[in-house]
């Protein structure tokens, strides 16, 4: 069983979700009292915060590399980087490290794939919806076709992991405000829902959706799980 190297901590909200997920999953696949061999760094998440706002992208890097380093130090075989909208920076990170990325968009664009879906919406913060870091890679390497909710909305789906989510905050008019949002994407033609920000998954479940759900915490520690124990490549 290889080494799981996780960045967490952004927010530790969602990190929870891998560290049960990537547990519960490698019990499920091998029995017994397995459990996974794991390693995570943890970052504070306010720092992080800041920089996104002020547009320092490059802060933000250094701090993640530095992270990443130290995973990789500490005998990780693979990293992990608990949320999608840092994955903007998979390039930096990856440039300072040996050990390859298990990379978020990769890992729920095959399992979208699988399913025979090629329309998604995705729900994510405002760097994920609006850039072409995310969207571009499902369109580009796994030819999805993916939309966004209009501007107000997305205002109002990036203010709710910011202001609550990441805080732990689970409310029900923001479930009811995500299901409406929901509902037109589907209306636009989404045949699926890609939750693209780690921690969207603890307000809105399978059963509050018309269309499936692609829950991208979830399916990157099963990913990462089957990665490890060697039953994908
Ligand atoms: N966890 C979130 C994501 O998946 C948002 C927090 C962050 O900006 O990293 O994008």
């Amino acid at each position: 069983m290889k080494t799981i190297g996780l960045i967490g901590g952004m927010s530790w909200e969602s990190s929870i979700e891998y560290y049960r997920v990537i547990n519960e999953t490698t019990k499920e696949k091998l029995g017994g009292l397995h459990s996974a061999k794991c390693i995570m760094y943890s970052v504070d998440f306010a720092e992080i915060e800041v920089l996104q706002r002020e547009g320092k992208w490059q802060e933000a890097a250094k701090i993640l590399s530095l992270a990443a380093r130290s995973v990789e130090a500490g005998g990780a075989d693979f990293l992990v980087l608990c949320t999608n909208t840092m994955h903007k920076l998979v390039e930096d990170i990856q440039a300072s490290i040996q050990i390859p990325i298990l990379h978020i968009a990769d890992a729920t664009a095959r399992k979208i794939g699988s399913s025979g879906i090629r329309r998604v919406g995705l729900l994510g913060t405002r760097f994920t919806m609006e850039e072409d870091f995310y969207k571009g890679r499902l369109t580009t390497k796994f030819n999805l076709e993916v939309i966004v909710p209009k501007a107000e909305s997305r205002k109002a789906v990036d203010r709710i992991i910011y202001e609550e989510l990441c805080l732990g905050l689970i409310k029900k008019e923001s479930k009811n405000e995500y299901v409406r949002i929901i509902q037109e994407l589907v209306e636009s033609g989404a045949q699926g829902i890609i939750l693209g920000c780690t921690e969207i998954g603890l307000l809105i479940k399978d059963q509050d959706c018309p269309v499936p759900l692609f829950d991208t915490a979830r399916i990157h520690a099963v990913s990462a799980v089957e990665y490890a124990i060697g039953s994908c490549s």
